[in-house]
């Protein structure tokens, strides 16, 4: 199974037919009252690591057939979207993969972004290229990183990426990022019950006092390929009973409504970290992501089966304000809410690839 899957194609792939005369500008709500604030651009579908959750090698191995360069959004293109994103109520974009630190000049994009006014600008990576990369994306603008990291122990980091990849490397990326100002840095731990959950207890102890921020993210459905199973998902709630046992922590309350981790702290003042908690407690109800895939297909949920296609708008000439409606007609249409009613048999849909349309 190498070929990439194709989002089906339904009536919802298609950009509304009010685009033309809706409005361009101003904050939007979908029809479930959820505003549009922040946008996640994939600025590519390839990576270097094949971690087991999200690129198994037995699907997207040499043969893969990857996005060639000219489908790829430009860095004009990307800007110009971002711009009516903007303008339509964006106020964070993250910029993710694919592994992002992949594209080359992808500094250049993350400068030209930067110069959008009132924007929080951060980026998603696996920290590989961090150590060589760090300085030039916080000169360029970038504000904050965020970092996956699974396991601390060389041998399950290396089972998880698939690659052989040490965790040394990461550690210095993640040392880098913070000696360059991209702090607060967030690692993000994706926690597969029976592959890494014995890597929790030590990931907690080496990042409390760090002042990184460390999020357990529950193993999701995400694809059509990574075989997921419910009972391989360690439930948020448990996690938090497994570390406050050894450390105990307290609630504490969201920086921002809609935001996707709930927090947890030390009680010894150790720090915070955070439980996302997609599978077990879904956050449907706040979810205010769009996310613009590598070859700008707009999905409006992580587990879409089709999305709607801006590339097509932007290379047939058409105006700023017939984009920004089109946004706009897509996001007053949108109903999603995936993880509030997933079961077995939604898991084994055909759902997007998350490096191609951007954790
Ligand atoms: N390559 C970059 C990285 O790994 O950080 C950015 C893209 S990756 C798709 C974005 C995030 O999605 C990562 O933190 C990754 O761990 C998470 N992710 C991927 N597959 C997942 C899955 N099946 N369940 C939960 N999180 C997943
Ligand atoms: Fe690559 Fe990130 Fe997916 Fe791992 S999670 S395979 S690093 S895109
Ligand atoms: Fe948002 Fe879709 Fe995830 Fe629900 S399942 S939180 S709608 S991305």
């Amino acid at each position: 199974m190498n070929a990439r899957v194709i989002p089906l194609i339904d009536k919802r792939s298609l950009i509304p037919p009010s685009a033309s005369t809706a409005q361009s500008r101003g904050p939007l709500g979908d029809t479930r009252d959820r505003r549009l604030a922040d946008l996640r651009i994939s600025v590519t579908d390839r990576c270097n690591f094949r971690c087991v959750y999200c690129m198994p090698k037995t699907v997207f191995g040499r043969d893969y057939p990857f996005l060639q360069h000219g489908d790829l959004l430009s860095f004009e293109e990307i800007f110009r979207i971002a711009r009516l994103f903007v303008a339509r109520g964006v106020t964070k974009i993250r910029l993710t993969g694919g592994e992002p630190l992949l594209r080359r000049n992808v500094e250049r994009l993350v400068e030209m972004l930067a110069t959008i006014p009132g924007l929080e600008l951060t980026l998603t990576t696996n920290g590989s290229l961090l150590p060589k990369k760090a300085h030039a994306l916080r000169e360029a603008g970038l504000q904050r990183v965020t970092v996956s990291l699974d396991a601390l122990d060389d041998p399950t980091f290396r089972r998880m990426n698939d690659v052989d990849f040490p965790v040394a490397q990461v550690l210095e990326g993640i040392a880098a990022a913070e000696a360059a100002g991209l702090a607060p840095i967030k690692i993000n731990m994706v926690v597969k019950r029976g592959t890494n959950d014995h890597a929790i207890l030590p990931m907690a102890r080496h990042f409390r006092g760090s002042g990184h921020i460390l999020r357990f993210i529950e193993y999701m459905d995400v694809g059509s390929h990574n075989g997921w199973k419910l009972d391989e998902v360690l439930p948020s709630a448990d996690l938090v009973r497994l570390i406050d046992a050894q450390m105990p922590l307290e609630a504490i309350s969201a920086n921002y409504p809609g935001e996707v981790a709930a927090r947890w702290r030390y009680k010894d003042g150790g720090g915070e970290i955070g439980v996302i908690s997609s599978v077990t407690q879904a956050f449907c109800s706040s979810c205010t992501r769009a996310r613009l895939s590598t070859e700008g297909k707009l999905y409006t949920c992580l587990f879409a089966q089709g999305g709607h296609d801006l590339r097509a708008l932007l290379r047939t000439g058409r105006s700023d304000q017939d984009i920004a409606a089109a946004i706009g007609a897509v996001w007053e249409a949108r109903s999603d809410r995936y993880s509030e009613i997933r079961t077995a048999e939604t898991a084994g849909l055909r759902k997007i690839e998350m490096s191609y349309i951007g954790g």
